[in-house]
């Protein structure tokens, strides 16, 4: 598909003092909030990829786990900064689901402009309202400068 896809990632992210960092080979199209138990408290930005799309690198027994009673997802943190950074699902396969909060993105200007949606984890897992914030990412002085 998109040649950059064969070349340099298209997003990075990276915890705040940089021991975790995973690179994405495809821009976002959407990202999610959700108000479940977990999301809710974490703040996270979810972009969902396949694992074959993401490359994860961390500093040695930097990456702490959680998860909970029969959910299977892993939430993964940065023991050194407390940033969540994504979560990962029991497939292992290339086709396996990961989960990146791309409020870590590196360059925040690439994936403000991707709309939002409100997903409904607290309730019955519909979507409730979809929108576009892009001074969630960076100030609007500073992506009126970008130009
Ligand atoms: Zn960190």
């Amino acid at each position: 598909m998109p040649a950059q896809s064969k070349g340099a990632p298209a997003i990075h992210a990276a915890c705040h003092c940089g021991a975790v960092r995973l690179e994405i080979a495809e821009q976002p199209t959407l990202l999610t909030q959700c108000n479940c138990s977990i999301c809710r408290r974490y703040g996270a930005l979810w972009a969902y990829y396949t694992r074959a799309s993401v490359r994860l690198t961390a500093a040695p027994d930097v990456l702490e786990t959680y998860s909970w009673q029969s959910h299977r997802v892993q939430f993964q943190r940065c023991r050194g900064c407390g940033c969540v950074t994504h979560w990962d699902s029991p497939d292992t396969s290339e086709q396996g689901r990961i989960g990146v909060n791309l409020r870590n993105a590196e360059e925040p200007a690439l994936v403000a402009d991707t709309p939002i949606e409100l997903l409904d984890g607290d309730g019955d897992w519909k979507v409730l309202t979809t929108w576009v914030q892009p001074d969630l990412f960076l100030s609007p002085k500073r992506r009126k400068g970008s130009g």
